[in-house]
């Protein structure tokens, strides 16, 4: 028997998303590989989405990305109307086997509610929770929603009405890592990339002190708030920095960006974002947050660059130390480590991200979840 899920990937961006766009990528990433195992996909997003599914439901034409603001269950308005048209939906017909969820409270909220007829939930938990434990207050115990986490490590720290609705965790993947260990060695270049939003959580202020002090060439890729380009932030007003992250950015990290050992970019996207991280000597994770997934981590080892980071959230979990990166609990050892970092094999990354982070092996891991969450509910 075909299982048909819907696939909820919420109101805020197309999938797949033009550009950043953390949950919308992870949809994209596993819908095609689920398809490819027979498995039919509704896919709930905005009317935008190009990503090739059964069949498209969703409220919007367009992303709401603009009406998204943190915490989420304090902007319930686009989220609520997005998910009461899929719980309309649900409600109208009785083909679909289970939800998979990826909206954050809101819609798990609301799809706990739905009743005894509906379709039993798979919710996946994107953020940190052990942040923001107030996201998910609103879970009941009884609920026939089951949660999975994108690491271990993200589902320890969630609170605990969360975790005993837990069916385990899937790591992120990258449709780089397939057939990663046949792509022929890149040549490095002299730079070590920082990839990620630019945010408190993800210490591009640490890099950029540690490139100076160690004396290495530091790239610094990815948005500053809304500001994808050093050029768009320059013309920006004072008002801008109401953005707590551009505030970051202009105390914490723009006094050591000289343009020479330090340098901000923007956002790279597509050919040249593999190119800089394919030539990296190593990718620098001196995180601040208990990072929950770590997309650009295992994107890394897909392109046969070392990863070294402290060792936070998930870190532990996709990097093993002195084979595909160095971790360390100490922010003083990361400068040696940066160095280190050159005696390792890229071949040992890339070989390590086929076998463990591609798109395939992500989709066998939710069909199996699939199964054992329709299982568990025929039991209740
Ligand atoms: N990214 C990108 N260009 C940039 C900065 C980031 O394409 O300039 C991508 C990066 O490659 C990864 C995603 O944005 O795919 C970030 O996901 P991750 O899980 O690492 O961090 P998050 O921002 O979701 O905490």
């Amino acid at each position: 028997m075909t299982l048909t899920v819907l696939m909820n990937a919420g109101p805020w961006l197309p999938v797949p998303p033009p550009g950043y766009g953390g949950i919308e990528n992870v949809v994209a990433t596993l819908v095609p590989e689920l398809r490819r195992l027979g498995v039919r996909v509704v896919l709930a997003s905005v009317g935008s989405s190009t990503l090739p599914c059964d069949e498209r439901v969703g409220v919007f034409a367009e992303g709401q990305f603009g009406a998204l603001q943190r915490p989420y269950n304090q902007v319930c308005g686009v989220a609520q109307a997005h998910l009461a048209g899929v719980v309309r939906q649900l409600h109208a017909r009785d083909d679909i086997d289970l939800v998979h969820d990826h909206v954050e409270a809101v819609g798990l909220a609301m799809l706990t509610a739905m009743g005894p007829g509906a379709p039993p939930v798979l919710h996946t938990l994107h953020w940190d929770l052990g942040k923001h434990p107030e996201l998910y207050g609103g879970l009941d115990g009884g609920a026939r929603v089951r949660v999975n986490g994108v690491s271990a490590a993200q589902l320890a720290r969630a609170p605990r009405a969360l975790r005993e609705h837990s069916v385990g965790h899937v790591h992120l993947a990258t449709p780089l890592a397939t057939e990663a260990h046949r792509r022929p060695p890149v040549v490095k270049g002299e730079h070590v990339l920082v990839l990620g939003r630019v945010n408190p959580g993800k210490g591009q202020d640490l890099a950029a002190r540690l490139a100076h002090r160690v004396g290495f060439r530091l790239v610094l890729a990815g948005p500053v708030g809304p500001y994808h380009r050093p050029a768009e932030l320059a013309a920006a007003g004072a008002e801008a920095r109401q953005n707590p992250d551009v505030r970051f950015f202009h105390d914490e990290v723009a006094p050591y960006v000289d343009g020479d050992r330090v340098r901000w970019i923007g956002t790279v996207a597509g050919r040249d974002r593999d190119d800089l991280l394919a030539t990296a000597r190593a990718t620098l994770f001196p995180l601040r947050w208990e990072e929950p997934g770590g997309t650009a981590v295992v994107e890394s080892l897909a392109l046969g660059t070392p990863v070294v980071a402290l060792a936070r959230g998930c870190l532990p979990e996709l990097v093993e130390h002195g084979r595909t990166g160095l971790l360390t609990g100490d922010e003083a050892e990361l400068g040696d480590l940066v160095l280190a970092a050159d005696l390792l094999e890229p071949d040992e990354c890339r070989r390590e991200a086929a076998a463990r982070f591609t798109p395939a092996v992500m989709a066998r891991r939710y069909a199996a979840l699939y199964e054992r969450v329709r299982r568990s509910d025929a039991a209740v």
